[in-house]
Formats: C-alpha cells, sequence, structure tokens
C-alpha cells in the first residue's frame, strides 16, 4: 500500500506559538492532515479536511471558527484537487474513513459522491441529531454530509490493537486499515491505524494538537482528563513499541513535513 500525506486545509488562529508550539508571530499554523491511500480496491481517503464546496462557499463553515481559526480556504488544498494532480479521478476514491465529523475534517466528503464513508455510529447520530450547545452546533455542519449514499457504521468493540479498543473488518477495506477509538475531543473521535508494511501508522487525529505541546484538546474537565489519558497511552505506546508504531495527529505542520519527506 502506498501512502500519500495530503494537508487539506490551513488554519493560523491568532495566539501563534500557543496553538503549534513553534510561530514566533501572533499567527499560528495549523494544517488538516488526510492519508490517501492505494490500494488494491482502489483509492482510500482518511478524513477530508475542507472541500471544493467550502472553497466556493466559505458560509458553510461556522462563522465563529471561520474567524476564530483564522480559516484560509484554498482550491489546491483540497483532496479532490490533490487526488486529481496525482492523477487519479475522484471516483478512484472508494472509501473514505473519518475519525469524526468536525467541518474540518468533514468538508470534502461529498466531492467523493462514488465512496462509501466508514465512520463510528455514535459519531454519527451526534453529528446529525444532537447539536446542543455552543459547540456542537457550531462543531458538525449537517451540509457537508447530507447527501452522502454509502455510509457504513460501527459499534465499538471486538478485538484490540496494542491494548486500544479498535474496530476491524470495515466493510470492503483491507485489515490493515482499522479505527481505533480515542473519545473525548468528540465523543466517538477515533483514531485510524493503517499497517504500513514497515510499521504501524496511527493518525491520533485531535487527541494531541502539535508535537510539540502535546495541548490537551477535551473541553470539559472529564473530557480533557480522557485525552490526557489517551495522550500518555500513546506516549508509552511508542515508548515500547520502538519504530513499529508511529503516532501523528492532524494538525501539526512540521510533523506532516517529517511524514511527506520519508514517503517521499
Ligand atoms: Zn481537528
Amino acid at each position: 500500500m502506498r501512502i500519500h500525506h495530503l494537508n487539506c486545509g490551513t488554519d493560523c488562529p491568532f495566539g501563534g506559538a500557543l496553538f503549534d508550539g513553534f510561530s514566533k508571530g501572533p499567527v499560528g499554523k495549523l494544517v488538516c492532515a488526510a492519508q490517501l491511500i492505494e490500494t488494491d480496491g482502489g483509492l482510500v481517503l482518511v478524513d477530508t479536511g475542507y472541500g471544493m464546496q467550502d472553497v466556493e462557499q466559505p458560509s458553510r463553515l461556522p462563522a465563529f471558527f471561520r474567524s476564530a481559526l483564522n480559516i484560509q480556504l484554498r482550491r489546491e488544498e483540497t483532496a479532490l484537487f490533490q487526488v486529481e494532480a496525482l492523477g487519479f479521478k475522484a471516483s478512484d476514491v472508494r472509501h473514505i474513513v473519518l475519525t469524526h465529523l468536525d467541518f474540518d475534517h468533514a468538508g470534502g466528503i461529498e466531492d467523493f459522491p462514488e465512496a462509501r464513508v466508514h465512520v463510528t455510529a455514535i459519531e454519527k447520530d451526534l453529528a446529525e441529531r444532537h447539536r446542543r450547545g455552543f459547540i456542537n452546533a457550531r462543531r458538525y455542519q449537517p451540509v457537508q454530509f447530507d447527501a452522502v449514499r454509502d455510509w457504513r457504521t460501527y459499534q465499538v468493540g471486538g478485538e484490540g490493537w496494542f491494548g486500544f479498543e479498535a474496530v476491524r473488518a470495515l466493510d470492503g477495506l483491507p485489515p490493515e486499515i482499522l479505527m481505533v477509538p480515542l473519545p473525548g475531543h468528540t465523543l466517538r473521535h477515533a483514531g485510524v491505524a493503517i499497517n504500513t508494511g514497515s510499521g504501524w501508522l496511527l493518525n491520533a487525529v485531535d487527541v494531541y494538537l502539535s508535537g510539540a505541546r502535546w495541548i490537551c484538546a477535551g473541553r470539559t474537565a472529564r473530557r480533557g482528563w480522557r485525552v490526557y489519558q489517551h495522550q500518555h497511552r500513546l506516549r508509552e505506546l511508542t515508548r515500547l513499541q520502538g519504530g513499529a508504531v508511529t503516532v501523528m495527529c492532524s494538525h501539526d505542520p512540521k510533523e506532516l513535513e517529517t511524514l511527506q519527506a520519508r514517503a517521499a
């Protein structure tokens, strides 16, 4: 399996190094990492960042986060643009595995109308029907995913992965790709583990915001504690497994650069 590490969105929030751990000025830099995986059964996309419709119609995105995150919408950063630049067609993307349905991960879903979309059942239910409170009413934008024709939803449980709960046997996907639920950031936020053939890559999504800072992304004390526990376990995992498991997050530009250089 060949993995392309894409950046499908850039945010430049005011707060600089508070967000990314390295910016010198008042403005930070966050990316929206996505993996495009070439498999025997077609292309698999893990998360989608911002999509073409977000670029064309920014009001699809919540005004509060558009300004708080200082979102930079660029056509060339959409997954669709990058898939086509690699010489593929949108219809070659057969599967999208979603870590969760936040607007900065779900924006590109409908650019691939023929894809089967995989997500945990609770996350989909929350995003569609339980949008109470200031943050939940804004983080989920059903307009980004209400036209999906082929959902596959999963209950959590079953055989684990390095001591973590896991969802294996994603419908139509090879066993090298599985979900690793890491609840906290959203209630059913899930990482995605990929067996690259030369070790595991775990996309831990929003369990931390930056490799330099390991900022806790939990919103309440209880959720923050769960996120902290995940961070602790992930550090232990990388320590105990040495080079056999690489852990990454969604929004750290330096981590993404390292993975892109390694893949090249
Ligand atoms: Zn995120």
